[in-house]
């Protein structure tokens, strides 16, 4: 556990030494930490930062495996929804392009942006990002992208999204005969495809190796 700082001392720090609880704003010295070790609050007991293996690879499969996924996840069959004898199937891009032409244009750019054009974005800024440490090139870009994505991480909101989908499926579902698509599976393995990543891809350690303190973030 890392070692509280007296607040009248902390001047006398350089500021990397420091560390900040997210929860609870206690200000700490930074512990080195070793391989597969995590450190944590001495107050409130949150995770500040854990040091693991092959943080860069692992990201790169996973950053990999969701750009795959973002395709069938947006252009196939979310569901298919047969009602009176009507039968339809939509998926994401078709319920934008369906916004869009019943003169909806402001819902369709929103719901395009935080179902498709943001998490699009992430993904090759989290992919250029990690390119950069692992072949070791243009880190100042690298930077400068992983910034712009902790700004873009805010906005895609495919959870939300998910939501709708299910409250359609319920609500709709005494109405009319509805099939789960194939897209809905990649999109829900897309969200927890994600979510993996966001715990893989440490900050912590991605921003040392940015920085060019840790040349061994891939270790
Ligand atoms: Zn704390």
């Amino acid at each position: 556990m890392p070692d509280p700082v007296d607040p009248s001392g902390v001047s006398d720090l350089p500021l990397d030494d420091l560390v900040a609880c997210h929860e609870c704003d206690l200000l700490m010295r930074k512990p080195q930490l070793a391989h597969g070790e995590k450190a944590q609050c001495p107050r409130c007991g949150y995770e500040l930062y854990a040091h693991r293996h092959n943080v860069v690879e692992r990201s790169l499969a996973l950053v990999v495996t969701a750009l795959l996924l973002y395709v069938p996840a947006n252009f196939l069959p979310i569901m298919q929804l047969n009602l009176l004898g009507h039968s339809s199937r939509d998926t994401v891009w078709s319920g934008v392009v369906g916004l869009f032409n019943t003169g909806m244009q402001g819902v369709a750019g929103v719901v395009f942006l935080c179902s498709m054009g943001i998490p699009l974005l992430k993904l090759i800024c989290q992919l250029v990002v990690l390119l950069s440490i692992r072949w070791n090139i243009g880190r100042n870009y690298g930077l400068l992208l992983y910034r712009i994505y902790h700004h873009l991480r805010d906005w895609g909101m495919l959870e939300v999204y998910l939501m709708g989908v299910l409250v359609a499926i319920v609500k709709l579902a005494d109405m009319a005969a509805i099939t789960v698509g194939l897209g809905l599976v990649c999109f829900i393995s897309l969200l927890l495809v994600q979510v993996w990543l966001e715990v893989v891809m440490s900050p912590h350690q991605i921003w040392q190796a940015l920085s060019g303190e840790d040349a061994h973030a891939g270790d």
